[in-house]
């Protein structure tokens, strides 16, 4: 029953459905043609020959000529009523047995054959396929993560139970989908699953963790799994999946950290044992303006600046580097140096107020971050949020006239704009600019291709949901020791490669080769790393590197450096 639905499904589409149009103009036509000929039946019978028939039987006599049936039963007896029979009868040729059959068979029939001929739903993958990736539900996170496997060469599938969607994806984008419903057990098992490299649940918070337990059933492959609700992630662990990913938690976190102007703020982005990687907004720090070297980071607190982010691009510094307002360093060093830097900026901690456009499961994840630093927020959202008892929005559309106004954006020192339209967003990020040249102002892309307008109408930090969501998929993918930084930038350990082995850092050519910067160096169980060595340190077998890079630098370093 499913498949004829899918199949009748198919003439109400594109262009089967404008061709069903035509045709049932051309009915109504003949429908019209078969009334006024019945009319004029009747009207010479009765003129000509002084008989009377009903409109019924005008309606049949005229079907039956047309149709070249002709049973004889009623017949003209006079030279025009014979004129108006073989009219009648020539037009029903042309009209009726010549046209019609024609129009089926050209409109409809052959290209449905031709449609039937080119595309059968998959329904199960080759045996022997394996080390491949399969993705149940496909959104920008996921298709940004096919990208990226497309790029790396990985195999993939994904699984949809829209025949529809089935048919589109792998018609118009040449991806490889196999149709079914993803919690049945056959067609798991036609993905093969059990053979598969990873598994991504990105569907809804119940069915993700219905596929795992069924997938659990049988096979061991692991899963990673993307959660809606962070109250949700132990029950998917629970129900088998090894990573659970609270994206939105992870989004909304993002995005608070950028905004905040208050100085101490350092957001901790990871740690390789006693070595921390933490970002800080330059803005509200006492080394607005500054140069790097001005700044004396390093000697007042033993951090090392190790990247700076402005305007979305990542940049290793160098002596001369300006501390614009708007930019975030990311900083390398122990807790304590953190601290230090702490101290020296929080004397600086202005009156902080944050703006949130924006309270869905996003903004209020910023939300939530912002209360426990603490730092003071607005929300405004043009509708309550049902998930969400704990904060009170301004409730309105945020583009309305005089609505941020109104509630005191003036004042604002940061606004995280988080609404789920990037053409809201991107008209938001331009108001308020506008309005407050000062104002740092964080922006979400839920859209990759609208991160570029975002910084155009004045973003100073762009968060791009699709690509945080896939880089943190392809980094659990690659089980590489990798950490997500922020778009575009991963910090990353490997062993020292053997043919560096005896250099000082200036001769391995590490950066000019592949772009990639040391970090620190793992000198061996027991010892403080050594945290941006000088490019004269020399590189000794058994240590480690921890680097930072884009992901084709990083790409660029296996490749020179650990090629099989
Ligand atoms: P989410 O995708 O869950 O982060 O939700 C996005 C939120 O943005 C929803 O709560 C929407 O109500 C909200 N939103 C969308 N457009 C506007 C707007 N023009 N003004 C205020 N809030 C908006
Ligand atoms: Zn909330």
């Amino acid at each position: 029953m499913k498949s004829l639905a899918a199949e009748l499904a198919y003439f109400f589409r594109g262009r089967a459905r404008q061709n069903l149009k035509v045709l049932l103009l051309y009915c109504a036509f003949l429908a019209g043609m078969i009334l006024i000929y019945a009319t004029l039946f009747r009207f010479l019978m009765w003129n000509l020959e002084g008989r009377e028939f009903t409109f019924i039987a005008g309606v049949y006599w005229t079907i039956t000529v047309m149709t070249t049936l002709g049973f004889g039963d009623i017949t003209f007896h006079s030279d025009p009523g014979y004129i108006f029979a073989a009219v009648v009868t020539v037009s029903g040729v042309v009209f009726l047995l010549i046209i019609l059959p024609f129009g089926l068979i050209s409109l409809f029939l052959a290209p449905w054959i031709e449609h039937r001929l080119r595309y059968h739903p998959t329904l199960e993958l080759p045996e022997e396929t394996s080390g491949h990736v399969v993705i149940f539900g496909l959104d920008p996170i996921t298709r940004t993560l096919i990208r990226k496997l497309q790029t790396r060469n990985i195999p993939f599938v994904v699984v949809t139970g829209a025949y529809e969607t089935a048919l589109r994806l792998e018609e118009e984008e040449g991806f490889r989908v196999v149709c079914g419903a993803p919690t049945d057990q056959k067609v798991l098992q036609g993905v093969r699953v059990g053979s598969a490299r990873y598994l991504i649940a990105n569907l809804s918070d119940p069915e993700n963790a219905n596929l795992c337990l069924t997938i659990r059933s049988f096979c061991k492959t692991p899963i990673a799994c993307v959660v809606n609700e962070p109250e949700h992630a132990e029950l998917l662990r629970l129900s088998g999946a090894n990573q659970v990913i609270p994206l939105h938690k992870i989004l909304g976190r993002y995005l608070a950290t950028r905004a905040t102007t208050r100085g101490a703020l350092a957001h901790v982005i990871d740690s390789f044992g006693s070595l921390q990687i933490a970002e800080i907004p330059v803005h509200g720090t006492p080394f607005v303006g500054q140069t790097l070297e001005q700044a004396a980071i390093r000697q007042r607190t033993g951090l090392s600046v190790i990247g700076v982010w402005e305007r979305g691009a990542f940049t290793t510094p160098s002596r001369e580097t300006l501390l614009n307002p708007g930019a975030l360093m990311v900083m390398a060093g122990t807790r304590e140096q953190l601290e230090a830097l702490e101290a020296l900026t929080g004397e600086q901690s202005a009156e902080d107020l944050v703006f949130i456009l924006g309270h869905g499961r996003i903004g209020c994840a910023a939300a939530s971050f912002l209360d426990r630093k603490p730092v003071p927020f607005i929300l405004v959202d043009q509708q309550a949020n049902p998930d969400c008892a704990e904060h009170i929005p301004v409730i309105g559309d945020a583009t309305g006239r005089g609505l941020l106004k109104q509630a005191g954006i003036e004042k604002a020192k940061g606004l995280i704009v988080t609404t789920n339209d990037d053409s809201t967003n991107i008209f938001l990020t331009l108001a308020s600019r506008h309005s407050n040249p000062n104002i740092r102002i964080v922006a979400r892309a839920n859209r990759e291709e609208n991160v570029d307008q975002l910084y155009a109408a004045g973003a100073d930090f762009v968060v791009s949901n699709a690509s945080v969501g896939a880089n943190i998929l392809t980094n659990i993918l690659e089980s590489k020791e990798s950490v997500f930084l922020t778009e575009g930038i991963n910090v990353f350990r490997r062993p020292l490669p053997t043919a560096l082995a005896g250099r000082t850092i200036s001769d391995s050519r590490i950066r000019p080769q592949t772009g990639c910067s040391i970090v620190a160096l793992e000198l061996g169980e027991g010892e403080e790393p050594l945290i941006v060595p000088p490019p004269e340190t020399l590189l000794e077998k058994g240590m480690g590197l921890i680097l930072i890079g884009s992901p084709d630098q990083e790409a660029k370093f296996n490749q020179a450096f650990f090629r099989d």
